[in-house]
């Protein structure tokens, strides 16, 4: 008796005015958030290789070098790039907008925003079985000048992994990337697996593919290098050296060493927005009326491959959600555009 006079009344006020006035609120829904890999192939493949970049998302150096291989002409060998890992973080430039995404793949729970983007990484990985997997970063400080500190290293989990010479072909690489750069490399072993000074190491990407059969390496260029150029320059040198070593060979590679400006792709994004079943391409700051109870879809974002929109003050997880009024930046990974401002 007494929980069907509560269920009574439960379902008359849903039926209250009340909640039908938050109609008068604009609803927004965006994109969801790509996750794209791409596949270069030459007519005389070999080794496979795997780079992944933006596990981190304020590390620009390691996800911008990714990105601009993705229009080089392959010569030799083949490769799978994921430029854009955690593309979520790119947008917010921080390292982890759920957390720290490098802890993520010995396990994760099904309920982490970051869950369908890790699991779809790991699948491409075990898919493509790559001879080599690289996971690039921009770490903080120099490492040759303070062993604390991961910039500018390229990191293994042990000397030895394995079959897996990993020092020694670490070793081979530093040595002869350090030719061509002004801030030497060191190579640091974490010791993931024979010490417990890296535990965290061991629910890392590289440390997963190692338990997976996948030999992997990290390389760092530093943050606290003066460019961002300087920063895409020290990792574009390190996979040279990487590509001839697996018989790789990119035709622009020396080109974007010596020029990395003329490759980053910065094409100002246009947004194809519909309100209320009415589209319209925005390519630049514009502020527009609505009205009450609007419904604001954004269709599509072309521009470069790391262009997409971010609602100020909204959680970045959030694919629909209502608003009295927004601001929609409109960003290239982690530098903003302009501004759409839309209120009622
Ligand atoms: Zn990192």
């Amino acid at each position: 008796m007494e929980r069907r006079k509560f269920l009574k009344i439960s379902s008359m006020l849903s039926a209250t005015p009340l909640f039908a006035k938050t109609d008068n609120r604009l609803f927004f829904k965006f994109p969801k958030k790509p996750f794209e890999y791409y596949y270069l192939k030459s007519k005389n493949p070999k080794f496979k290789i795997m780079l992944i970049g933006g596990i981190h998302g304020n590390e620009p150096g390691a996800y911008k070098a990714a990105d601009m291989l993705i229009n080089a002409t392959l010569k030799k060998g083949e490769m799978l790039i994921i430029p854009r890992s955690n593309f979520t973080s790119i947008l917010a430039d921080v390292r982890g907008y759920n957390g720290d995404m490098n802890r993520k793949f010995a396990s994760i729970s099904k309920k982490d925003p970051d869950y369908y983007y890790v699991e779809l990484l790991k699948s491409a990985i075990l898919e493509y079985k790559p001879d080599v997997l690289i996971s690039m970063h921009d770490g903080y400080g120099f490492y040759i000048k303070n062993k604390r500190a991961w910039g500018q290293s390229i990191v293994i989990d042990e000397l030895k992994y394995k079959n897996f010479n990993l020092f020694s072909e670490a070793n081979f690489i530093k040595n002869h990337a350090n030719i061509y750069l002004k801030y030497k490399l060191g190579v640091n072993n974490t010791k993931t697996f024979s010490s417990h000074i890296h535990d965290e190491q061991k629910k890392a990407l590289t440390g997963w593919c190692l338990e997976n059969g996948i030999k992997a390496f990290c390389i760092e260029a530093s943050k606290q290098l003066p460019t961002l150029e300087e920063k895409i320059k020290t990792h574009l040198v390190i996979l040279r050296e990487f590509f001839k070593l697996y018989d790789v060979e990119v035709a622009e590679m020396d080109e974007m060493i010596n020029n990395p400006k003329k490759f980053i792709d910065d094409s100002n994004p246009v947004v194809e927005i519909e309100i209320n079943g009415k589209k319209e391409k925005i390519y630049k700051a514009k502020n527009i009326k609505v009205p009450k109870g609007s419904e604001i879809i954004i269709k599509n974002i072309n521009g470069s491959r790391g262009s997409f929109v971010v609602g100020n003050g909204i959680n970045l997880n959030w694919k629909s959600f209502h608003a009295r009024r927004l601001s929609i930046a409109v960003k290239n990974d982690f530098e903003k555009k302009y501004n759409i401002r839309i209120w009622s």
